[in-house]
This record gives C-alpha cells, structure tokens and sequence, in this order.
C-alpha cells in the first residue's frame, strides 16, 4: 500500500484503505474527513466515516463474535495474538512507512521504537493470556464449596488518540483481545491509516467479528460506541474532557470505562542530580514526537543549586533537536500534528513570553518555524512559577517549563499540586530521597534517574485526572475481565 519515507503513496490505491466490519472489509459511508500529512500540511487522501448503521452492523458482528472467541482456550487465543504480531512485524516498514506518513513522525524512529513495541505489546498480551487465573476460593457454608471465574466482559468498544496510533490501538485491544472480549476500535479520525492496515491483517489471521474497526469523529462514531446497548465497556486513550463525557454517556447504560486520559508529568531535579544525565534525559523525552506524549518530560523543578546551569544547557541542548531537515532521516522529532494544534502550542507559549517573570530561552516565537507543514520549535521557558498557565497545564507540544526550588519550598507538594497523575520522575544521586519521594508522589509512575521507560510487563495508568485502569502488564489484562463467583452444593 505505502512503501516509501517521503510520503507518497506506491502500490495499491487509497479505496483499499478501508474499515473491518466482521469478515468485509467495507468503505465508511458517512461524511468524508480529509486525512492530512503534517510534515507539509497538505491531503493525502479523504475517507468517509461510518454511519450510525455500520457502527451498529460493527457492534452486532462483535457481538455475534463474542461467545465463541469467549470460550477459546487462552491457548488458541494466543496462538492468533502471536500470528497476528508476526504478521506487523513481516510488515513493519509498511506499517512505520503509513505512521510516519499521517502522523508527520521520522519514518527511522517509528520503524525502531514503535512498530516493535507494537509487536512486543501483542506478544505480551498473546503471553498473559495463558496465565490469567480464577481460583478455588475455599469453603465458607457447610457441604458448598466456592470458586472465583475470570472472564471476559464482552464487546469492547476502544476509542484511541493520534499521538501513537498503532500503538495505542495495541494497547488497547491486544489485552482486551487476549481477555476473550471482542472489539470495535475507533482510531482517531487524524489519523487512521495504520489501523485500517491493521484492519486487513486482521481479516486474514482473526475469526470474523473478533476484532471490527470503524472510522470517524468523536462526536458521531465515537459517541455511537459508547451509547450503544451491547457494547460492555469502553476505553479511552483521549484528553481529560473526553473522558468526561465519555463517563456522563457511559453512565446512562452504566457501561464500565476504562480511560487514559492527559498528563502534565513533573521533573524533579535536585542539587546533586548527574547534570549531564538530566539534560540527555529532558532533551529526549520532553521533547520526543513533538512532546505529544502525555508522559512527556515537560514540568521541571531545579534546585536552586542547579538551576542556572540546568536552564543554560537545557536551552542549548533543545536548539541542537533536529526537527524540520528536508532529509527525514535526520529529523528527531516530527511537526506537530494539525494547525489547530500548532496555534494551541504557540498561543501558550506567546500567553507565557508575555509574564515578566518568564523567559522564551530558545524556541517559541523566535523566527517563523521554517517550512510549510506543522512543525514547532522545541523551547524551553524559565522563570516559571508554580501557579503559572504553563506549568499547570497540559500543552502537548514541544514545550519545556523550568521552575527553581529552594530547600525551603515543598517541591513535592508542588508537583502533587496538578489535576494530572500519570507520570513524574525524580534526579538525585541521593537513595534515601529517592525512596522517599517516589512514595510521596501522586502518580501512577514515578521513575528516579530516568524518564518515559514503558515496559509491556509493569503498568501504565493515571491517578487523579489523568484516569483510572491499567494500559501494559497483567493490571491491565485483569481490567478486561470480570469476576464471578460459582458456588457448588455438594453434600
Ligand atoms: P481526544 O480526546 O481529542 O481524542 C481521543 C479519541 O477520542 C479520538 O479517537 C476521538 O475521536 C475520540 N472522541 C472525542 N470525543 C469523543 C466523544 N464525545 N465520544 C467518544 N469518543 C470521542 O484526544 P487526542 O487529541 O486524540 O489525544 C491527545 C490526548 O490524549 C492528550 O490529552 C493526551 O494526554 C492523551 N493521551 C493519554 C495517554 C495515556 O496513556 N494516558 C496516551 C496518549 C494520549
């Protein structure tokens, strides 16, 4: 379908991107959403969305699916999640060659990190699968004896953001899939491509129903998931305002959710941090895909002691990103993904430059972002204080804050102080503290000396805002299943 780097489309034509219904692969028949290549802002191509009636036909095909894929052995379960993760990785420079194309990201990166992370997700959960237990719970009346089944919940409608689609939409199905549940997946509508190539492998290696994928906006298709009565349960990966509304329209069916939702991750570097180590750490991971991450390394607190050098090295490091070269091979991050999202980036970053107390030290509106497409110069602001917009609010864009501590400040009740819980690292050579704030945090994950390291095997999940369930390790296979107690009379 797509086999190049630069982003032109080779081989098969754009009508055989299509949505998986069932066993058919069909085109949507809504209103057609223009899809966009970032790197220059122009249309690759348009795809209709789904009706209301596909959503449903998806819904009844899963549905149809379920008892069957349901009551698989996790043996046999697996065996496809292992095919299918063969089958992306025989196809991975396809698959990377598609992402990099809608999402504007280095086609080098996204062959390296995310489309094996992919595989990896599928191959952990094609694992996982086979060591999910119930148990014999005991004996608590005379002559019954108990035991605890774990099983699948159902349909699963999974709704997935346009930062990492593949992946995402990994996250999402392969433990809901391993579970015994069937899905429908709706990828973002900016940017579905890899899930409707994922879609045709699926109709080869999956029974039909197992797993659909419908296109189209939030607002129609998305909201016809979540309204729909046979549709279990949905989870999100989304902003914190979907995920609202997805729990006020969820709860009038009392659907259970599953949601991932923003993130406004802290560093907190102390005097005796490795500089050197922060500053390679901050570099990569504030700023990696653009810091469209919503574990993106983008609040730091410095120690008074560190400050003036973090912020200097910091800044100098941030202008040396590779971010807009004609030669993707160069490139170290991508542009962000639409205008809209460019003017958003932009307009916290002008609100920020406009506070005395703040300073642009590189990035922002130094110069016009040079090329066509939706690129942002990585910056860095210092100066920042505890109650400023930047420092509390989720950018997502390739926005560093910098904010001094004293010893006398709580930098831990600074950093807790956020709607956010998702993620947060700390920097100190010092192992006392390092356990002792990690157990002080309000995060889902705290790493120390490190940042953004995701493992299939150890949970990923919100606290506070950012949202509850699991995505990644068994926490997450175990929010996909329900328990139910079997209880036998025997005497
Ligand atoms: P978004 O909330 O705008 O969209 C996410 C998905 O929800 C899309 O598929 C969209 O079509 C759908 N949607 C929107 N409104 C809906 C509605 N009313 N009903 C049903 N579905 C609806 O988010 P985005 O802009 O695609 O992604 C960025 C956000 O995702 C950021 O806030 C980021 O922090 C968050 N995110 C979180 C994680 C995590 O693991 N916690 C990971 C990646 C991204």
């Amino acid at each position: 379908m797509m086999s190049n780097t630069t982003g032109q489309f080779r081989g098969q034509s754009p009508q055989d991107i299509r949505m998986l219904i069932g066993n058919s692969l069909v085109h949507g028949v809504g209103p057609e959403e223009p899809i966009l290549n970032p790197r220059t802002g122009t249309r690759i191509l348009g795809l209709q969305e789904a009706t209301d009636e596909q959503v449903h036909q998806a819904v009844t095909a899963a549905r149809k699916a379920f008892p069957g894929w349901s009551r698989s052995t996790p043996g046999e379960r697996s065996t496809l999640l292992l095919r299918l993760a063969d089958r992306i990785e025989q196809m991975s420079e396809e698959f990377a060659a598609l992402e990099a194309l809608n999402c504007g990201k280095p086609y080098h990166i996204v062959l390296a990190e995310e489309i094996p992370a992919v595989v990896d997700c599928l191959r952990y959960f094609a694992g996982a699968a086979r060591c999910l237990q119930g148990s014999a719970a005991g004996e608590y009346m005379e002559g019954h004896t108990s035991m605890i089944r774990r099983e699948a919940i159902g349909v699963v409608g999974s709704i997935a953001p346009w930062n990492y689609p593949l992946m995402m939409a990994a996250w999402k199905i392969s433990p809901a899939l391993a579970a015994g549940n069937t899905v429908v997946l709706k990828p973002s509508e900016q940017t579905p491509l890899t899930s409707l190539l994922l879609a045709r492998v699926a109709a080869e290696e999956l029974p039909p129903g197992v797993l659909n994928i419908v296109l189209g906006r939030g607002e129609s298709v998305g909201n016809a998931l979540v309204t729909h009565p046979e549709v279990d349960m949905v989870s999100l990966t989304g902003d914190i305002a979907t995920g609202k509304k997805i729990l006020t329209n969820a709860a009038k069916s009392v659907k259970r959710t599953h949601l991932e939702l923003g993130g406004k991750a802290p560093v907190i570097v102390y005097d005796d941090a490795d500089l050197d180590a922060v500053i390679e750490g901050v570099r990569t991971f504030g700023y990696f895909n653009a810091g469209q991450d919503c574990t993106a390394a983008c609040r730091v607190y410095a120690g008074a002691g560190i400050y003036d050098r973090l912020v200097a090295e910091l800044t100098d490091a941030a202008a040396s990103i590779a971010y807009n070269r004609s030669n993707d091979d160069e490139n170290e991050i991508p542009p962000l993904i639409s205008q809209r999202q460019r003017e958003r980036v932009a307009s916290f970053v002008e609100r920020a430059a406009e506070q005395p107390h703040m300073e642009v030290t590189t990035g922002g509106g130094n110069g016009k972002p040079e090329g066509s497409g939706f690129y942002y110069r990585p910056t860095v602001i210092a100066g920042a204080r505890q109650n400023d917009e930047i420092v509390r609010r989720e950018v997502f864009g390739p926005v560093v804050s910098v904010t001094r501590f004293d010893e006398s400040d709580d930098v831990v009740a600074w950093a807790n102080n956020s709607e956010y819980g998702l993620a947060s690292s700390i920097w100190t050579n010092d192992v006392s503290r390092a356990m002792d704030v990690s157990s002080r945090l309000r995060y889902g994950c705290t790493w120390v000396n490190c940042h953004f390291m995701l493992v299939n095997e150890m949970p990923h999940g919100g606290m506070k805002q950012s949202g509850y369930g699991k995505d990644m390790s068994m926490y997450s296979l175990e929010d996909y299943t329900t328990v139910r107690h079997v209880m036998i009379k025997y005497a």
